[in-house]
């Protein structure tokens, strides 16, 4: 899951950041509405946290703004304003979900799992696909009912692949899901990836369309492992 943090306050951006690293989620942080424009007009988010007190604009204006623009990406706003007139305001204006300050870190993990599941149109957090199961809350993975261990990475590619078992995802895609926006990594880094999950879950799993990207391919019990 690629997360957009939109947050001026660097105190409670950085607990925010370190805390959803921690479990296995890609995470990116700005401090301005503009920077978030920005963001999002170059790199591919599955959901934005959004604080509304933003030293350039109200948050609540720029969220109008990006869904009058046909923006929906999934937006859980944060913010310090309690009333429950500016809740209903929130979610009026195109707020998803609505979180107030001080809030509990797993609270708002446990919220984005929900806000992701509810736009993939599913009831419970497990994703199967052929023999594999794989718990969007927790990552823990299985393979045929036996538990497969993943590496950070090799769980937020699996987990981009399985939250868009049709699409395409291109490389950029996927490296903005695997890596987020900021880091500058190396061409081949993905295909080391690609190449572990394929080892670990059957080189099927991930198709190759060339030209395009990749998608979710066949998941069948991995033989002579
Ligand atoms: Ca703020």
């Amino acid at each position: 899951m690629h997360i957009l943090l939109v947050e001026d306050d660097p105190l409670v951006a950085s607990g925010i950041v370190t805390g959803l690293r921690l479990h296995g989620l890609t995470i990116d942080h700005v401090g301005t509405a503009r920077l978030a424009d920005a963001a999002l007009a170059t790199s591919y988010f599955d959901v934005c946290v959004l604080d509304l007190g933003l030293p350039d604009e109200d948050g609540m204006v720029l969220l109008r703004h990006w869904r009058e623009e046909g923006r929906d990406l999934p937006v859980l706003v944060l913010t310090a304003r309690d009333a429950p007139c500016h809740r209903v305001e929130g979610l009026l204006g195109g707020a998803d979900d609505y979180l107030v300050k001080p809030f509990d870190l797993d609270e708002l993990q446990a919220r984005l799992h929900v806000l992701m599941r509810r736009v993939a149109g599913r009831a419970t957090d497990y994703i199967e696909h052929g023999a594999l199961r794989f718990c969007a809350s927790t990552g823990q993975v299985w393979l045929a009912g036996e538990p497969v261990m993943l590496a950070r990475r090799e769980l937020a590619l699996l987990r981009a692949l399985m939250q868009n078992p049709q699409a395409i995802l291109s490389t950029e895609q996927l490296c903005d899901c695997v890596y987020g926006y900021e880091q500058n990594v190396e061409s081949n880094a993905l295909n080391v990836h690609i190449h572990h999950l394929r080892r670990k879950l059957g080189t099927p799993i991930i198709e190759t369309v060339r030209g395009l990207g990749y998608r979710l391919g066949a998941a069948e019990k991995v033989v002579g492992t």
